[in-house]
């Protein structure tokens, strides 16, 4: 255990996160965010299924950190390509 928990990490699938930028700031409040936008991630993965089981539209999301607050949740998606406009270089 000498690794040190990095939180751009997805911890859903190991994969480095990429950072976002919102085009509508207000709604998530940071100026950018963390996503994971692995299309093999499990947690975006089973969204599909999850969401569709529970409240019977096709959408998913993906696992999104805010660094400037330090929490994760989950960042909606309705297609593979939702959000990726937003990615922006470290
Ligand atoms: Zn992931």
């Amino acid at each position: 255990m000498s690794e040190e928990h990095d939180p751009t990490i997805c911890p859903h699938c190991g994969q480095k996160m990429s950072r976002w930028e919102s085009p509508a700031v207000e709604s998530w409040g940071s100026e950018y965010q963390y996503i994971c936008f692995n299309d093999e991630c499990g947690y975006y993965v089973r969204g599909w299924d999850h969401t569709f089981r529970t409240i019977g539209i096709r959408a998913s999301y993906r696992h999104r950190y805010d660094p400037n607050t330090g929490q994760t949740g989950p960042f909606p998606v309705k297609s593979e390509e939702d959000g990726k406009d937003g990615i922006v270089p470290e």
